[in-house]
């Protein structure tokens, strides 16, 4: 199950790549800007702003019912039947997730392969975890490489060594977060703990495949994190760049469609002086940072 393909992508690997992103993710990073990613299941997203009243989801199911003459969709009597999201004009209701075959997807990628191919780009599993659904990923990838596509693999890391070696032989690029080195720091950031992860992005090294490094900046989070983060990548020998995210809120409204509470509201966007402070000392230990 994925919930979007996005083309024209210039962040998720070299050159212009066209990005899947899939469905279930084991983490649960507080500033995650994709919350439609977390479950594996179909969601139901509703966005109250846009409602115009006019009730034609209304009488549908047990959800959508009108209170005081005004639309009140309650979340927990929705079955995901998908027929609100058929019928409302204003568009209020999207759904999020959908299954397709594994060739269906790489007739939708194919379009772009001129573009991916002139530029050095290709194809980039994200998400989500794309690897929890690593027999899928194999799959497609398999079909991309017939044509020659070049793929980027965009993993937590935290899934079994197994689903890894699986995908590595027909992945050109791994595309990595380090989110934390301190364990604690990691477990309260994503509510998980990081050794996996770690050993993961060690043993890739280890094989020589080329992998890209983001560290996901979050001021009062994990910020404290650099030179170790720093100390950790530069004993690696298969990184060609490694990028430092700011984090922003602009995901805070999806949280709101998914009836979710945003994890970190009063987090604030670091400065252009945080980053760039960042950035030196990262690259005092020897790191290549190059900007976002
Ligand atoms: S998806 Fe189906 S059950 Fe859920 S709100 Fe829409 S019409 Fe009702
Ligand atoms: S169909 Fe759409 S616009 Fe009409 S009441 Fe339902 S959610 Fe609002």
């Amino acid at each position: 199950m994925i919930f979007a393909t996005k083309p024209f992508e210039i962040h998720d690997g070299d050159g212009i790549r066209t990005t899947v992103f899939f469905k279930g993710c084991p983490l649960r990073c507080k500033w995650c800007h994709n919350p439609e990613s977390f479950a594996f299941k179909k969601q139901i997203m509703y966005d109250e702003g846009v409602c115009k009243n006019c009730h034609k989801c209304v009488g549908l199911c047990e959800a959508n019912i009108v209170i005081d003459g005004k639309h009140v969709f309650l979340r927990d009597k929705c079955v995901r039947c998908e027929k609100c999201a058929r019928v409302c004009p204003a568009e209020a209701f999207s759904v999020s997730g959908y299954d397709i075959t594994p060739e269906a997807l790489v007739e939708e990628l194919l379009r772009d392969e001129l573009i991916m191919k002139g530029s050095g780009g290709g194809v980039t599993f994200s998400g989500g975890e794309p690897l929890m659904q690593v027999d899928y990923c194999v799959k497609v990838a398999k079909l991309l490489k017939e044509h020659g596509i070049n793929l980027a693999v965009d993993t937590s890391a935290f899934v079994a060594r197994e689903a890894i070696d699986k995908i590595i032989p027909f992945t050109d690029m791994f595309l990595f977060d380090i989110k934390a080195i301190d364990e604690d720091v990691h477990f309260a950031c994503t509510g998980v703990y990081n050794k996996q992860i770690l050993e993961n992005i060690k043993y890739v090294d280890s094989l020589g495949i080329p992998m890209e490094i983001r560290y996901p900046y979050v001021p009062g989070m994990n910020d404290g994190e650099v030179e170790k983060i720093g100390a950790f990548i530069a004993k690696l020998k298969s990184v060609k760049a490694v990028r430092i995210l700011p984090y922003h809120s602009y995901a805070e409204h999806k949280y709101t469609c998914l009836g979710m509470a945003y994890p970190i509201p009063d987090v604030p966007t670091p400065t252009k002086e945080e980053i760039a402070a960042a950035t030196e000392k990262m690259k005092a230990l020897g790191v290549n940072v190059v900007p976002y």
